[in-house]
């Protein structure tokens, strides 16, 4: 079990839910753009937001940002001591810096200083893209997890212990297996993600095979799925591969994969269901809904869902619980579902 670690009013480690983070990417000091895109990330389900300071007009913007969210702000800062102590001041719930990239030692003893003051945890990490110099005969893996110890430790000395650690490549087995290999080592909270994992649907492949493998095997604490482009899709990825993973509550819609038997379209029906079932994002209760392809195999395959469908020529049958309680025409499949969906989240 890691240890306990606060982000303002989240809490992060210690057998606590798993977080989903995002990452603006408006310019930070366009402090309209900015909120208004941590709101609609919030609204889908945002646990954290980081937003990259990479100079002061940024580090000034904070403090107005900070006042008009809800959820705990992190400051990603390179190289510059300095945007990271006015980030810090400005009320931030959390730093990621690299100690290794802030310079001499006093200077990273300043930011520390800062942090224990003010109470706020600080990520520190290694990407596979660079990696400590001092590790350069490591196998990958091995520098990866070399670089992030190192830091952990340079903080450590420094009576810093409020620490959350990451380690992202954008190969998905280096990324696994690092968080493997440090999850054995030390018991700070993990925050996971594969890095540069492309557009839509190359990362959610990627994401979800790196990060999944490592939640299934109980290693993570708090993930970012890193997309290309608008951030409100991380947000909507990270949320369902937790529910895919039962870690986190929510509807799953599953479908049959079709065949020769099919009677009805599946793809099309899977996606009105998705779409009656959109406005209960939120529930805070596991339901699954299956849609299957016709009445010999698809009742029996889906008999642990909540409720079933079933197509056949002309009709369909909806099950609860594994139990038939009616045959619908096609043309009105789709109210009755609604109906009967709504109608049983009511009553669980
Ligand atoms: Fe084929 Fe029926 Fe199975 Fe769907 S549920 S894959 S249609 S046998």
């Amino acid at each position: 079990m890691t240890r306990l670690i606060k982000y303002g009013n989240v809490q992060v480690g210690n057998g606590n839910l798993i977080t989903v983070q995002s990452m603006t990417n408006t310019k930070t000091y366009d402090v309209k753009s900015t909120v208004e895109q941590i709101l609609k990330l919030e609204e889908d389900g945002c646990d954290i937001i980081r937003v990259a300071v990479p100079e002061e007009k940024s580090s000034d913007a904070l403090k107005e940002i900070k006042k008009e969210i809800n959820i705990p702000l992190i400051a990603d800062i390179h190289f510059d001591y300095k945007l990271a102590i006015e980030s810090i001041k400005a009320g931030i719930s959390k730093i990621r810096l690299n100690p290794g990239n802030i310079g001499s030692d006093w200077k990273v003893k300043e930011v520390l200083k800062a942090a224990k003051e003010y109470n706020i945890p600080i990520r520190v990490g290694a990407n596979s893209g660079s990696l400590d110099k001092r590790f350069e005969n490591d196998t990958i893996e091995m520098a990866m997890v070399n670089s992030a110890l190192y830091q952990v430790r340079l903080l450590e000395k420094n009576e810093f212990d409020k620490i959350v650690i990451s380690m992202k490549s954008s190969d998905v087995r280096k990324t696994y297996l690092s968080n493997k290999i440090i999850s054995e080592k030390i018991d700070y909270p993990l925050h996971l993600g594969v890095t540069e994992a492309g557009v839509y649907e190359d990362s959610i492949i990627s994401s979800s095979a790196g990060i999944g493998a490592l939640l299934l095997n109980n290693i993570g604490d708090t993930i970012w799925i890193s997309i290309s482009g608008d951030p409100v899709n991380e947000v909507i990825a990270a949320k369902k591969l937790l529910t895919t993973l039962g870690l986190k509550k929510g509807i799953k819609v599953i479908s049959c994969p079709t065949c020769a038997r099919t009677e009805i379209n599946i793809e099309d029906l899977t996606n009105k269901v998705k779409s009656i079932t959109k406005k209960f994002e939120k529930l805070d209760k596991n339901i699954t809904i299956a849609v299957m392809g016709c009445v010999v195999n698809g009742p029996g395959e889906a008999k642990h869902a909540d409720i079933a469908i079933a197509g056949s020529k002309t009709t369909a049958a909806i099950f609860k619980k594994g139990k038939l309680i009616e045959n619908v025409k096609k043309e009105n499949i789709e109210e009755k579902l609604s109906k009967i969906i709504e109608d049983y989240i009511e009553v669980i």
